[in-house]
């Protein structure tokens, strides 16, 4: 069967895999998506640390018979956990929210880190998602409209959540780092350290029932693990940042699959999506 999946381009897709969109999308997108290194690019990335350390909710064991991904027990990062704040309205969670933002904007570290010239890309999306997806920083369109994933990569995760049957009011965007780094390089360690927080507190006032983390960059700074996302995706997780922990499903980030374009990759993409899905209800 060849079919179109998750948009881009037709493919040769395996028996029985069920299509997530019908519609047809972004082949413009996908031409232009930077073809950097792998190991090197943006979206599946070296290990940021972060500041807090704090003890996790013990990660679940993997359903399937893959290699047991690094526990996030195993950091000793995990030192910080914010209280997930349940049943707050939306107008509160837009004030704290607010509040956290102008925090971060104040942060002395954050004022001696940030590239020159580079604008904040803060989130998008609902303050009441039940899905929050976390991407690793922003790249040059992100910081040209101050949003985050609006750039080809942007365009992919659109259709990925349009194929979830949701818009992306229906989410909530955040990134790990909220100044595009210079050169679009990979956020350092000590960037992550300094944003990631920050992104914590916006999962803990947001309160998602599931988090999606894009990519190497955001899962190894969620799970605080050096395990790579080829090995974590496609099972459940618990980012421990928050108290309760979060469940999290870490998969390919939308700008590695525009470089990989691949059934597989496109086809795992597409269960981890599922199964988040089904876990929200
Ligand atoms: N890649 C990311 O990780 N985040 C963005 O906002 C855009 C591209």
């Amino acid at each position: 069967m060849t079919d179109r999946l998750l948009g881009v381009e037709a493919v040769p897709v395996p028996e029985g895999f069920v299509l997530p969109l019908a519609q047809s999308a972004g082949a413009a997108s996908a031409r232009q998506a930077p073809a950097r290194p792998a190991p090197a690019s943006r979206g599946d990335a070296a290990i940021p640390t972060a500041r807090p350390s704090y003890k996790p909710t013990p990660t679940r064991p993997a359903p399937r018979s893959k290699p047991a991904p690094t526990p996030a027990s195993a950091s000793p990062m995990f030192s910080k956990r914010y209280p997930v704040l349940q049943g707050l309205s939306t107008q509160d969670k837009r004030e704290k929210l607010t509040a956290i933002q102008a925090e971060f904007e104040q942060d002395e570290a954050v004022q001696q880190t940030r590239p020159t010239g580079t604008k904040l890309v803060w989130s998008d999306g609902s303050v009441d998602a039940k899905i929050m997806f976390i991407g690793e920083g922003p790249g040059e369109v992100e910081d040209r409209e101050g949003l985050p994933f609006v750039g080809p990569a942007g365009e992919l995760l659109n259709k990925m959540i349009t194929a979830m049957g949701l818009s992306r009011q229906d989410v909530y965007i955040a990134n790990v780092v909220k100044y595009r780094p210079p050169g679009n390089r990979v956020p350092t360690p000590q960037e992550a350290a300094i944003s990631g927080p920050y992104l914590a507190r916006q999962a803990a006032v947001v309160a998602p029932k599931a988090i999606v983390a894009l990519g190497g960059t955001a899962a190894k700074f969620a799970l605080q693990t050096h395990t790579g996302i080829t090995r974590i995706r496609g099972q459940w997780h618990t980012f421990g940042f928050t108290d309760p922990g979060i469940d999290l499903m870490p998969t390919f980030h939308p700008a590695y699959l525009l470089r990989s374009y691949t059934t597989d990759n496109r086809k795992k993409v597409w269960e981890d999506l599922q199964s988040v899905l089904k876990r929200v209800g």
